[in-house]
């Protein structure tokens, strides 16, 4: 265990030896916010990393594909803590990242605490690290929820400096109305404050519900992911065998994948200024044409690809390849990298925990599958899936706008309040889409 600095000792170590004059949280104007600013907490900070090596003294691989020079990265879609400084550093470096998203900028459960550990992380690391507020579940069903949440949000944004809204999939999965005990729905209309104000702010949410569509499945070893699911039988939401049962809490019975998923699209309709960025392929990497519709039908969805490769992967390479043309403008790059100081997950970790020499790989499986036309590679993350890929080989303007132009621009929050000022499509006569569920036969 290293000693920990005094936290004014070290944001003078991290700025240069010079004391700051201000403080480094500013306070929040009044305008913004109703409730008087929390106070800001004095919180442990690790030892500053070496000020002398810039992440932007990048030392990626290069591509595999001739003479194609890969733009600088934004991941959208990583997992930070403050402690793991150091290595964020250096996986930025050793992998062309200008920035990480980091969804885990964390919620008002324990107070500001995490808040201001986020904030000192984006500064350490230059403004390469951007944070997602984590909403507070508890007190849901109470009359103020959704008011205090977006108050919180307003908070976060001009105060903490915060860039987005992090959803997890505990909403439809886990969070609970107190009032009735029952499951809060992806479209309850008592959210709507929030993704209200994530549109008056500039801001995107970054959503996932549901989970793999085979999680839903009997979990055995015929389901496709059992090699997954046996490590987190928590995570099946299917028919479980009694002695993983036993183990786990008791919990309410969930949704099935597709009620999920339609909620979520009643949701994102419900709320057209607000622009949603859809997790793992849309929460839907199994079913391509549906994830095709939603984004027709609704011009406030994006997507990510975080650890779902496999998953999509798995369409043919042609059918990806038109997909990945088409929706150019509304995809973006993310891996679902962890990373702390004793914690690392790469996309999903089975039960032996990766090392930081595997990070590389796991980025280099990425830029393989979309920037070559491999054959039968392995993908990413393999605790997803026991199979192999054929990858896509985009075109150099669009894995431009992948991996660094579509990421930019939901990050600006100018961009993203005058898409919530566009006029909105009529969409009440269009129907949901409807995500295909069925198992397919087990071959033995
Ligand atoms: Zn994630």
């Amino acid at each position: 265990m290293k000693p920990l600095i005094p936290t004014l000792l070290a944001f003078a170590v991290l700025a240069g030896c010079k004391p700051p004059a201000t403080p480094t949280v500013a306070p929040a104007p009044d305008t913004q916010i109703s409730a008087a600013p929390t106070p800001t907490p004095v919180v442990a900070v690790p030892p500053a990393i070496d000020p002398t090596v810039s992440v932007l003294e990048l030392a990626p691989a290069p591509s595999e594909r001739a003479g194609y020079q890969r733009p600088k990265i934004i991941d959208f879609h990583a997992h930070l803590s403050l402690d793991g400084q150091e290595r964020i550093q250096r996986v930025m470096r050793d992998n062309g990242i200008e920035i990480m998203v980091n969804l885990s900028g964390g919620s008002m459960r324990r107070g500001p605490e995490q808040w201001v550990e986020s904030k000192i992380l984006a500064d350490t690391l230059g403004g390469h690290v951007l944070n997602f507020m984590n909403p507070d579940w508890s007190g849901f069903g109470g009359p103020e929820w959704g008011k205090r949440e977006a108050e919180r949000l307003a908070e976060a944004v001009t105060r903490y400096e915060f860039r987005g809204l992090k959803i997890a999939k505990i909403l439809g999965l886990g969070a609970v109305d107190e009032g009735t005990g029952q499951l809060v729905k992806v479209d309850d209309p008592r959210l709507n404050p929030l993704w209200q104000k994530c549109a008056e702010l500039g801001v995107p949410v970054t959503i996932h519900v549901a989970d793999p569509r085979a999680f839903w499945w009997p979990l055995n070893p015929d389901n496709e992911r059992w090699d997954e699911l046996k490590v987190h039988p928590g995570w099946a939401y299917g028919p479980i065998p009694p002695e993983l049962a036993a183990e786990l809490p008791p919990r309410p019975k969930p949704p099935s994948w597709g009620e999920l998923l339609q909620a979520a699209e009643r949701m994102y309709r419900a709320n057209p200024q607000t622009i949603f960025i859809a997790v793992h392929f849309g929460n839907a990497a199994e079913d391509i044409d549906y994830v095709d519709g939603l984004l027709a039908r609704n011009d406030n969805v994006h997507i990510d690809l975080a650890a779902r490769v496999g998953e999509f992967g798995r369409h043919p390479a042609d059918k990806l390849q038109a997909f990945f043309t088409k929706w150019q403008d509304r995809i973006v790059f993310g891996t679902d990298i962890g990373i702390g100081s004793d914690f690392l997950m790469l996309g999903s970790n089975g039960a032996v925990e990766p090392r930081l020499a595997d990070v590389r790989p796991f980025y280099e499986a990425h830029f393989r599958f979309l920037e070559t036309a491999k054959k039968q590679i392995d993908h990413p993350s393999p605790i997803q899936g026991n199979w192999k890929v054929d990858a896509i080989d985009l075109p150099a303007p669009v894995l431009q706008k992948l991996y660094h132009d579509n990421g930019k621009l939901l990050l600006d929050r100018a961009h993203l309040k005058e898409l919530a000022a566009r006029p909105h499509k009529d969409l009440s006569k269009v129907p949901l889409g409807v995500p295909n569920e069925a198992q397919p036969k087990v071959k033995k």
